[in-house]
């Protein structure tokens, strides 16, 4: 059953609801194992919730990104797309096509420490979104 989730578990003990949207939400994101915008996770949803509307869906997203369960990612231009991750992990995003490549969180750990060692701020942004060109939109630039 879906109400086996982790993420689950974890919501009934800190005394807040499960709701079917939320278990519905969850369990999306988890199938998807992947990002999903609002929009994506509207239309599989509402499938199976009928009467649920695209602002309970942003509200329930919302919810879950504060409590940490799911994770949110920038992709510029006010859009955003949600995910349940495994893993720590970042975000290239190619501002010309919208190509999207995961960096591993180990990539950039040196780095924390360094910026961490600087400024003695403990620094805990995981799923970080990176702006520039990919490899084929910069070849396209040069003419
Ligand atoms: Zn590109
Ligand atoms: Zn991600």
């Amino acid at each position: 059953m879906v109400s086996n989730y982790p993420e689950l578990t974890r919501l009934r003990e800190e005394g807040y609801r499960l709701t079917p949207q939320r278990i519905a939400i969850l369990a999306t994101l988890r199938d998807a194992q992947g990002h999903l915008s609002p929009a994506e996770v509207y239309q599989k949803v509402s499938k199976d919730i009928p009467g649920l509307t695209e602002a309970t869906v942003y509200r329930t997203l919302n919810f879950l990104a504060e409590q940490g369960l799911v994770l949110v990612a920038h992709l510029g231009r006010g859009q955003l797309v949600y995910e349940v991750a495994e893993t720590d992990h970042h975000h290239l995003i190619c501002k010309q096509c919208g190509d999207m490549q995961e960096i591993d969180h180990l990539a950039l750990e040196g780095l924390y420490k360094q910026f961490q060692d600087k400024t003695g701020y403990q620094i805990n942004t995981i799923h970080a979104t990176f702006f520039g060109y990919c490899p084929n939109c910069q070849k396209g630039s040069e003419g």
